[in-house]
């Protein structure tokens, strides 16, 4: 399937039906109420054997996961396919760009599928081509283009990965960040006034490394919103900016409040406050650590017993863990349910349904990038993989 350039409507105003991609199985799709699901699952992928490869992100359902061959955050997940060549099927249980990942890093002779085409994630959809593109040239307007490097988050599509790999940019994930903003940095360092960052597609995780890694002020940063002409910014605070943000964010991250980090404090003295950097700057100032899925993950496995934990991350992600280590107190650092609802679109019916066709010789679902779009994107990833030190993990 190739993504075109599809507009955000307001609720309410209008229709896309392009946008509305995917919402059709072919075929039937189980009843999500058929007892027979999980052995149903089960035959499929033995029938497949080696043939397919099952990958599930952390943020997944349990009734998923449990029919993972390996779990992880995208980045791990398209490099564990990458090193599986003799899987013909790549069934992802996550969300579309990390589908467009994994097909862009495996071999063309490995097919993606993501079992349910309507597992977007909002956060890389705050980020089009054509929105990109109009505020690079209207960078190229305010003369400060050739001073841009573009930086895009893992979580963002595959032509926004292309548009950075075009233009001198690189991918990062929340591990490296810092990392690839140095790098970014030191491209145009030579330039008289120095160099500016184009963060794409999450403005926090952009503000939390340039200014709690880095020592970026927080007033060197803008915020560019794509809905308001010249990004909402006037000439001067283009130019005078360090860091210019994409107005995108998580909404599940985004989520998290610092009032309910204040109340839990005063519910459990001695609380540790755990976030991932896709939360709020005023969150993440409050927090205890902060940190990728997987620094989460391994900070809870190397907790003392007894210790209590109020984590901000997803919450399929959150009750894994309160289940796994039942000698430690782990609460959600929100007072109401908040799953990453694209996420979630794939449940067992439509990973049922996935194998299923796969075991009856049709693909379903599969994702696919242009080989063009391919080329670009490998470019910034592969600087992404040239960057020293640090976990490229996300
Ligand atoms: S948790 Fe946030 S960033 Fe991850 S897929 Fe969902 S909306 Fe996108």
């Amino acid at each position: 399937m190739s993504l075109v350039d599809l507009p955000l409507l307001p609720l309410g105003k209008g229709r896309d039906l392009d946008a509305e991609r995917g919402v059709e199985c072919p075929g039937d799709l189980p009843a999500a109420s058929d007892p027979g699901l999980v052995a149903r699952a089960r035959a499929a992928k033995e029938a497949l054997g080696e043939r397919v490869f099952v990958l599930g992100h952390h943020y997944q359902r349990d009734e998923v996961i449990q029919f993972a061959d390996v779990t992880g955050d995208s980045f791990k997940l398209a490099r564990d396919a990458a090193a599986r060549p003799d899987a013909e099927f790549i069934v992802f249980c996550g969300v579309h760009f990390m589908a467009e990942s994994a097909d862009i890093l495996t071999s063309p002779s490995q097919q993606v599928v993501l079992p349910d085409l309507a597992a977007g994630c909002s956060m890389a959809d705050m980020a089009r081509l054509r929105q990109v593109e109009d505020a690079w040239d209207a960078m190229a307007d305010a003369g400060i283009q050739d001073a841009v490097v573009p930086v895009t988050y893992m979580n963002s599509s595959a032509d926004i990965k292309a548009f950075c790999g075009r233009n001198g940019g690189v991918v990062c994930t929340s591990s490296n960040a810092e990392v690839a903003l140095e790098w970014a940095f030191e491209q145009k360092a030579h330039l008289e006034g120095g160099a500016k960052v184009l963060f794409l597609p999450d403005q926090h995780l952009g503000r939390n490394t340039a200014v709690l890694q880095m020592g970026i002020a927080l007033e060197e940063g803008v915020v560019w919103d794509p809905l308001q002409p010249g990004g909402g910014l006037s000439a001067e605070e283009v130019r005078d900016a360090r860091m210019i943000l994409w107005k995108g964010h998580c909404s599940v991250h985004g989520r998290f409040s610092e009032d309910v980090v204040d109340e839990l404090r005063a519910q459990h003295p001695g609380i540790n406050i755990l976030v991932h950097p896709e939360c709020k700057h005023e969150v993440v100032l409050k927090a205890d650590l902060v940190g990728s899925t997987e620094f989460i993950i391994k900070t809870i496995e190397a907790a003392e017993p007894g210790t209590v934990w109020a984590i901000g991350t997803e919450l399929n992600l959150v009750k894994r863990l309160a289940d796994a280590h039942p000698d430690k107190t782990i609460v959600f650092l929100d007072r109401n349910v908040c799953y990453c609802s694209t996420m979630n679109r794939i449940d067992l019916p439509h990973l049922v349904w996935a194998l299923e066709n796969l075991v009856a010789g049709t693909v379903v679902n599969q994702v696919t990038v242009d080989p063009e779009t391919e080329a670009d994107a490998l470019v910034a990833l592969q600087r992404m993989l040239d960057l020293p030190g640090k976990s490229h993990r996300d």
